[in-house]
């Protein structure tokens, strides 16, 4: 096989595609997994058919969006986001930052002061460069919001402090806002709406988010499933599957997590081996309660940055696509950073009871079956040494034929849209094997 790819999740799948128009069947894809997409695929259960892992479409790229547009024969369902941000009892209009009006008053006072005083600060060079997101945060948006919002919620999601995560994953994922937009807000009480990455969105007509990972898949020679890699080896360039099957290739390109890859690659020095060994990542549990009632709120989703609640996120997704349940049903997904091992049931009964104290469930009777999806990664951390421990990585296996794309394999925290782009630009770059890291690099996310 001259160029082999691991993980038929997005990124294996679109760069499998990529290949497919240049040099079709000179390439062949092995996935661990009994069905293809990853971290995009679509659970059936009682005539309900939620996302493992819930999933909307956004676009940086026009080229992506056509592609993507072109895959489906039908039109793509497009969306006003309805995203909000639960505090002290109510919901803040998200992003949090821009729609200080509708907090309670003290918060308020302790936010729009905090503002102020930061921005005034930054007008008289008060501030150096930001070092780390926590700087970041404190500097642009001041200690009210830092302390309220910012703060708790981001250590909620990736479970650490953020003095200890770097600034080059916030551009696209935390909106900035302008000191006109706060007064306007303020004074107009005008929201903000459009603010940040998806102010919009698309979703598959049919079939949620693994009707993407299919229409991928059609175009594709067949997908090896249930084929994992066990060893790598450097030397031979070969590959090792779970069932004793051996292949070799010219080319490796990779999406399984980057410390897995290393672990199972024969030939890494051990100074890489200890770099390695240093990325940090989250777990994720996905909790979908699917009920025999319709929604009581038109929302897509509600961050929760308070600890009294166990999850970061709500969604629901029956509001972003009615026919993901059936008719008068409802469905909703609750995200638990890092839960501890062993203690889902306990989780569960947790996330039931926040759900009927919140009003979104009124009777323990509606639900109709609860469907825990566990991800051992989730959400790689951009900790202050993440960029030059994974550039080293990169650069040494590509050194030897080897390229590990997509969100755990470049270990970024990236969309579908980043992880089908940079595949489809990497790709022809493989192909000539050019020097220099040409999909790990954090081109699509400059440092702001
Ligand atoms: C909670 C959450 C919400 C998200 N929401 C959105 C959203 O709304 N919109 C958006 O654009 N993005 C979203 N994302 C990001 C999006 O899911 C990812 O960017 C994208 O799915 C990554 O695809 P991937 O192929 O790089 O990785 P993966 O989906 O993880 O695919 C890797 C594949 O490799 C396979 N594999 C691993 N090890 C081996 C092995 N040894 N041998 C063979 N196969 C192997 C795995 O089984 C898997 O299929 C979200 C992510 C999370 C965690």
């Amino acid at each position: 096989m001259q160029t082999v790819i691991l993980g038929a999740g997005i990124s294996g799948l679109s760069a499998a595609y990529a290949l497919e128009k240049v040099c079709p069947g000179s390439y062949g894809i092995y996935e661990q997994g009994g069905t293809v997409g990853g971290l995009c695929r679509t659970q059936q259960v009682d005539g309900f058919r939620f996302d493992t892992v819930s999933h909307v479409l956004h676009f940086r790229s026009q080229e992506t969006e056509q592609l993507v547009r072109g895959l489906f024969d039908e039109e793509l369902i497009r969306q006003e986001r309805s995203a909000w941000i639960y505090f002290q009892g109510r919901h803040v209009p998200y992003p949090f930052q821009t729609h200080l009006n509708a907090l309670p008053a003290s918060a308020q006072a302790a936010c729009v002061g905090g503002y102020v005083k930061a921005w005034i600060k930054r007008q008289l060079g008060g501030n150096g460069e930001p070092n780390n997101f926590g700087e970041w945060v404190d500097q642009y948006f001041g200690g009210g919001i830092a302390r309220l919002f910012m703060r708790p919620y981001n250590q909620k999601l990736w479970g650490v402090n953020p003095e200890q995560m770097s600034l080059d994953w916030i551009r696209p994922f935390v909106p900035r806002t302008e000191l006109g937009q706060v007064i306007s807000n303020l004074v107009s009480r005008q929201n903000h709406h459009q603010l940040g990455y998806n102010p919009w969105f698309f979703y598959p007509r049919q079939g949620g988010i693994q009707a993407l990972s299919e229409a991928f898949q059609k175009h594709l020679a067949e997908v090896r499933l249930e084929h994992e890699a066990v060893e790598i080896d450097l030397e031979r360039h070969t590959v090792r599957f779970q069932d004793g099957g051996l292949i070799g290739y010219e080319r490796l390109i990779s999406t399984m997590p980057l410390p897995t890859l290393i672990a199972r690659t024969r030939g890494i020095p051990e100074n890489l081996r200890q770099e390695a060994s240093g990325l940090r990542w989250t777990s994720l549990l996905n909790l979908t309660f699917c009920l025999r009632r319709p929604l009581p709120q038109p929302f897509h989703w509600v961050y929760f940055p308070e600890d009294e609640y166990p999850f970061f996120r709500l969604v629901f997704p029956s509001n972003i696509c009615a026919e993901l349940a059936p008719e008068g049903g409802g469905l909703i997904a609750a995200e638990i950073s890092n839960p501890e091992p062993g203690r889902e049931n306990e989780l569960e009964r947790r996330v039931a009871g926040c759900l009927e104290k919140l009003g979104w469930i009124s009777h323990p009777e509606d639900v109709v079956r609860v469907v825990l999806n566990h991800f051992p990664y989730a959400y790689p951390i951009h900790d202050l040494e993440r960029a030059h421990r994974v550039q080293r990585l990169l650069d040494f296996l590509e050194s030897r034929q080897v390229w590990s794309i997509g969100r755990f394999g470049a270990w970024r925290y990236s969309s579908i849209d980043d992880a089908i782009t940079e595949a489809l630009c990497g790709v022809p770059k493989i192909l000539e094997s050019a020097p220099g890291s040409i999909l790990g690099n954090d081109a699509t996310h400059p440092a702001p």
